[in-house]
């Protein structure tokens, strides 16, 4: 066989995943389950098209290339990259898809009125009435309006959105930014927008608290469309729907716009096929046991029917719809809770119904080894990896995401940055904002195959934690040309990393405290050199190491500061390790990078 890291595969526009099994002489299980990594449910039989094909071929270490026959137009439209959810129904018959109802989620900055909008909106709903207003609360919830259903979903906010995105589900086909009329843009309002951008979902704007006499809604349209969201009634896309989710108001309007930019996106499924979709949420619960709520996206979900979700399986015993009533089956866009699984899924995992429990069973087995497997070797993208596939000229495209200390050090970087990009390889900016590197930041990398860039920033522990999991590749600046010049130089394929270690200081621990919530931190005096916030630390007891990892916190006088000099005390906190005594020395180190040339 031809050496194994360079295989050319020609691949056509679509072909069934058997065909690329037989292409790279793999057995097509082996393809199943790369698809499904990818967040893709397929069969054997089931028609791909190129760009999900060269994915796969390439995670299976091929070289792919498209093969070179005249297609048809709509079929070179097919092939273009596109949304998950796109490909779940652009693999069927288009003859077999019907209308199904929209999915929404609520986005906006925190109490702009998200909660607050989807409970007024849930009580529009005259079925809920019906069973005597007490509503289950399952994760999401339908309402109808004019005699057609709308799904909502019922975790507000782009961090749940994000990271559901990141474990590989779309769920949502239309998001709802929420903009307080008396407040205006803020800075989770631009994030929610460029959460809803990078999944590719329409927004409406719902301007919200609009019965406040303070309300300024001129003034929030006119922000809107500097961020590029311009009212239709400017001659913009974006409709912008005022309403008050306390006193009630434009809500009906509400519900028509997003029937009315469903209409739009043709939004569609195959209600007459086995079910497949995504676990919104899943608790244990005391007389029920396993629960999950799940969406149905695409088929019909029975009682009896034998499911797998992520790594646990089962059939369905009961099943119950957002009202807390039994039903018998669940068609596309229905949020259902489900009885009767082996164990609790994880939300965000996608769920399918195969012929029989034994297969379910035989499925999550088999997850739950390929995710120990995936859990030992990240593979998300890092600017080292880009700057290989650079050479290899396989990459088209850099996704960045920017963090910066404050608002005006965002703009130098992103038009910097964005000038490096060129006509073959395109640099998209994702994300930019001012603040640390948060969670739902590494989410939206995930979620986009994109590297975090942080400038004078520091990278919150729970986001530290996530991105070393998931092997997100997150880069933190100080100096602006040395941010320019790296990404510069990955561009070039240049970007060949090579590290050291570089001792900075030593400090010797002479108290210890303890902090509510913290634990323990030590009192420092700086013996030689520097500490600084960003550097990682080594702490040594009686010449014994004990632990080597970054550091927690790094404060003066209970002022969290960046560097501390020899001859200064200061308070140190140690990430995830609390054991720190008195005499202990800690020894400081960063690794650079060394220059090429
Ligand atoms: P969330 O953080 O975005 O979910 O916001 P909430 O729904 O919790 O609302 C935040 C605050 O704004 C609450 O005190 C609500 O009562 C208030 N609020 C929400 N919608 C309206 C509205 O339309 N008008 C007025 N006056 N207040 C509202």
């Amino acid at each position: 066989m031809a050496d194994k890291n360079n295989r050319v595969i020609e691949i056509p526009a679509r072909l069934t995943v058997r065909e690329l099994a037989q292409l790279m002489n793999v057995s097509p299980i082996d393809v199943i389950k790369r698809l499904m990594y990818d967040g893709i449910i397929a069969t054997i039989n089931q028609t791909i098209d190129y760009e999900t094909a060269a994915i796969v071929a390439s995670e299976m270490g091929f070289e792919p290339r498209e093969e070179t026959v005249a297609v048809a137009e709509e079929e070179a439209a097919l092939a273009g990259p596109t949304p998950l959810w796109e490909r779940l129904y652009a693999q069927e018959d288009p003859a077999n898809l019907r209308p199904r109802p929209p999915v929404v989620t609520v986005l906006g900055h925190v109490d702009h009125g998200k909660t607050s909008l989807l409970d007024a909106i849930r009580q529009t709903d005259v079925a809920a009435g019906e069973v005597g207003g007490i509503t289950q609360h399952i994760g999401a919830y339908q309402v109808e309006h004019n005699g057609r259903l709308i799904t909502f979903l019922d975790t507000p906010g782009h961090e749940a959105f994000t990271a559901m995105r990141a474990r590989g589900a779309q769920t949502t086909d239309i998001a709802i930014l929420v903009v307080a009329a008396d407040d205006g843009v803020m800075p989770q309002t631009v994030e929610a927008i460029n959460h809803a951008r990078a999944a590719r979902v329409p927004i409406i704007v719902a301007l919200n608290k609009i019965d406040k006499p303070t309300a300024q809604p001129e003034r929030v349209k006119r922000q809107l469309s500097d961020l590029g969201l311009t009212p239709d009634e400017w001659g913009g896309d974006t409709f912008v729907i005022p309403v008050s989710a306390k006193k009630r108001i434009g809500l009906e309007d509400l519900l028509a716009t997003i029937l009315l930019v469903a209409d739009e996106q043709n939004i569609r499924a195959n209600p007459n096929r086995p079910a497949v979709g995504t676990v919104l949420e899943a608790q244990l619960d005391r007389s029920m046991g396993p629960t999950a709520t799940v969406l149905v996206q695409n088929g019909t979900l029975r009682v009896g029917d034998a499911v797998v979700a992520g790594t646990v399986y089962g059939r369905v015993r009961r099943m119950l719809d957002s009202h807390g009533k039994p039903i018998r089956e669940a068609p596309p866009s229905t949020p259902a809770l489900i009885l009767g699984l082996s164990d609790v899924p994880t939300a965000g995992d996608i769920f399918e119904v195969v012929e029989s429990e034994k297969v379910a069973r035989a499925i999550a087995a088999q997850r739950q080894q390929e995710r120990e497997a995936q859990a030992a070797r990240p593979t998300r993208l890092t600017l080292d990896d880009l700057s290989r596939s650079i050479r290899q000229g396989q990459a088209r495209e850099l996704n960045l995401i920017i963090k910066a200390d404050v608002q005006g050090s965002i703009e130098p970087i992103v038009s910097s940055l964005s000038k490096l990009g060129r006509e073959d390889l395109k640099v998209n900016i994702i994300h930019a904002a001012a603040g640390n590197v948060t969670e739902s930041d590494i989410n939206l990398a995930i979620a986009s195959r994109a590297i975090v860039i942080g400038f004078q920033v520091t990278v919150d522990p729970a986001a530290r934690r996530l991105a070393e999991n998931e092997g997100v590749d997150v880069r933190i600046y100080d100096i602006i040309y040395e941010l320019i010049d790296e990404v510069e130089l990955a561009l070039k394929g240049l970007l060949e990393p090579t590290y050291v270690e570089k001792t900075i200081g030593k400090a010797e621990v002479r108290a210890t405290f303890e902090i509510s919530k913290v634990g323990r931190v030590a009192g420092c005096y700086v013996l030689e050199g520097e500490v600084r916030r960003n550097a990682r630390a080594r702490l040594f007891r009686q010449g014994e190491q004990k632990f080597d990892g970054p550091l927690a916190s790094l404060k003066r006088f209970a002022k969290d500061v960046r560097e501390v000099k020899a001859g200064y005390e200061c308070g140190i906190g140690l990430e995830g390790f609390h054991d720190i005594q008195v005499g202990d020395i800690l020894e400081f180190y960063v690794k650079e990078r060394v220059a090429q040339d």
